[in-house]
């Protein structure tokens, strides 16, 4: 099978910047922002989506580095939201959680 393109990403086959490495996870930004700040965080394991992964570990290690980035980005005095798209509602099929703002209560966007 072709590598997806966070695949790709990752195996540096594509250049980015990357926020955030380690053995399990990276974080970088979106190429397309909706908003000032807007990151990707992802597995490095290729998985299609959340339903995939059974590593409970790795669960926790995305959403505790999601909750960093957010106070590292000044975001969690000024809005945030945490987003991950799955069951064939994401575009890219590896699975990620965006992370954006700031933002207030009154849009979704
Ligand atoms: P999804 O709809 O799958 O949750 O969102 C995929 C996200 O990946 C989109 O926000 C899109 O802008 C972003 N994206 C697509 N291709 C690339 C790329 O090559 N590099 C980066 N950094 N982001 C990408
Ligand atoms: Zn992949």
């Amino acid at each position: 099978m072709d590598k997806c393109i966070f695949c790709k990403i990752r195996d540096r086959e594509i250049p980015k910047e990357f926020t955030y490495e380690d053995d399990d996870i990276m974080v970088f930004p979106d190429i397309n922002p909706v908003k000032p700040v807007h990151l990707l965080i992802i597995s490095k394991k290729h998985y299609a989506d959340l339903s995939e992964v059974r590593d409970e570990t790795l669960l926790a290690k995305l959403m505790l580095k999601t909750r960093e980035m957010a106070k590292e980005n000044d975001l969690d005095k000024n809005g945030y939201r945490v987003l991950i798209n799955g069951g064939g509602a994401q575009a890219i099929m590896h699975l990620h959680i965006h992370l954006f703002g700031p933002m207030d209560q009154t849009t979704l966007l």
